[in-house]
């Protein structure tokens, strides 16, 4: 929490919606150690764990909208455990909420019908919760065994339809040890953004429940792999953000350290609201050599219960403040009525052994179909009839491919069947040809 080094274009920089946190449920499919809500699930019996009533949830989107709420998180347990989430998120535009975020572990996007069934409720991210780096550390941090295939897999499908993706990581010892796994699991991946999260104090610490000192080592042990991870994100075009940590622990990306906006109501498991950072901040100690710090204004410190296992030892002020890298312009989103209209002709959620697995836009206003079968993948661009030359045309489009030459001969069937598809489909996609159907719209980097 660095207010005058903040990037503006990170998370809530980027949206500016003041925001409600409501808890859906308590039923989670994860049983994760440092929530609190896992642990309830490791407890109680299932029967006894609830599902929030809807009319509780929509007396609580009225009361927040009224106080100037336009952007509701549904978080849990596990909110996609609920068969009625679409309603819920009917519920909260319905009133006006201009933003909503559906915060899971995207264990339920895992089968194809999951998938479209969540891509089919108009929420505007979801915010995936992923715990590790590799299969072994995330399934341990989330306590679920196969949990780690059912994510990624979920958050794959989630982003081929089209879904906005976010992701969420907390820094037990099980994402620290595997940071860098991390960093390439997400420049491939390439959600909107990442956010990592330190370990909070809550009730998942109480006696007989997780041990703090064992799941969050001294932070500064992986103070290089934390710059390096965050380095190699944003290098890479994903964003990525360390939040509520002292910039003295991420030495060479304290550039790269934000926090949750002053407006943020949440719900803490009490079922109470409050003000998020005042609530972090009431949590939080630094010590007093912290006044002739740099950062000093706007740094969190450390939860108090960090420095009652770790001290303060490895707080060390720093001399002067890092520049912020100057914001790159902002990128063009070419996606179209037509790149959506392409994608969800070609692109399923299952996948069998020929089909599209993602539709890309061109600045051009061409698309380019990343097409696969049993002999390989094939690129095929899709573009208005007469473009240029041409392997296939229908009545509106050409197509054409791309393959590499020095690589097997390309399975021209996959461009065979693309421009079978769209001849069926013609008199519904002719009217969103050309690059003039919509502007490009200016997208946040
Ligand atoms: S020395 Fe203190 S003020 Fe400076 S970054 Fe560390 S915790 Fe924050």
């Amino acid at each position: 929490m660095v207010e005058a080094n903040t990037p503006r274009d990170f998370g809530d920089e980027v949206v500016r919606l003041p925001k409600v946190e409501i808890y859906v449920t308590d039923v989670c499919n994860n049983r994760c150690s440092y929530c609190t809500t896992g642990w309830d699930n490791t407890e109680n019996k299932r029967s006894s764990l609830k599902h929030v009533p809807r009319e509780t949830i929509r007396a609580h989107l009225e009361e927040h909208f009224a106080k100037g709420a336009r952007r509701v998180v549904f978080q849990g347990g596990e909110p996609t455990v609920r068969r009625d989430l679409g309603e819920l998120l009917a519920d909260a535009r319905a009133l006006g909420y201009e933003a909503t975020t559906v915060f899971t572990n995207a264990r339920a996007a895992a089968s194809p019908i999951g998938a479209r069934w969540l891509a089919s409720m108009g929420v505007t991210w979801f915010q995936v919760s992923i715990q590790g780096g590799t299969e072994e550390a995330h399934d341990e941090s989330v306590v679920a065994g196969r949990a780690f295939g059912q994510t990624i897999e979920g958050t794959r499908r989630l982003l081929a339809l089209g879904q906005r993706v976010k992701v969420n990581g907390v820094l037990t010892r099980h994402l620290l040890s595997t940071l860098r796994e991390f960093a390439a699991l997400m420049i491939e991946l390439r959600p909107e953004e990442v956010g990592l999260d330190v370990v909070r104090p809550s009730p998942a610490f109480a006696p007989d429940r997780a041990s703090y000192e064992d799941l969050l080592p001294p932070l500064s042990r992986y103070s290089e792999a934390l710059r390096d991870a965050l380095l190699a994100m944003n290098a890479a075009g994903v964003p990525a953000r360390v939040i509520s940590c002292p910039p003295c622990l991420v030495p060479g990306a304290e550039h790269l350290v934000s926090d949750e906006q002053s407006s943020t109501v949440t719900q803490i498991p009490t079922g109470e609201f409050m003000p998020k950072l005042a609530q972090r901040r009431s949590l939080q100690v630094k010590p007093e050599r912290c006044s002739t710090c740099a950062y000093d204004q706007g740094c969190p410190g450390v939860f108090g219960l960090y420095a009652e296992h770790h001290g303060v030892g490895e707080l060390r002020p720093i001399a002067a403040r890092r520049e912020l890298p100057r914001a790159p312009e902002p990128a063009l989103d070419h996606t179209t009525p037509l790149t959506r209209a392409l994608r969800a002709l070609f692109v399923k959620a299952t996948e069998g052994p020929t089909g599209v697995r993602a539709v890309e836009p061109r600045p051009d206003g061409t698309h380019e179909l990343l097409c696969f079968g049993p002999k390989g993948e094939l690129r095929v661009l899709v573009a208005p009839r007469g473009a240029g030359p041409a392997y296939a045309s229908t009545a509106s489009f050409s197509l054409s491919y791309r393959a590499d030459p020095e690589g097997p001969p390309p399975d021209l069937r996959l461009i065979d069947a693309v421009a079978q598809a769209l001849r069926k489909v013609e008199v519904r996609l002719a009217p969103l040809l050309g690059p003039r159907a919509e502007p490009p719209i200016p997208r946040p980097t």
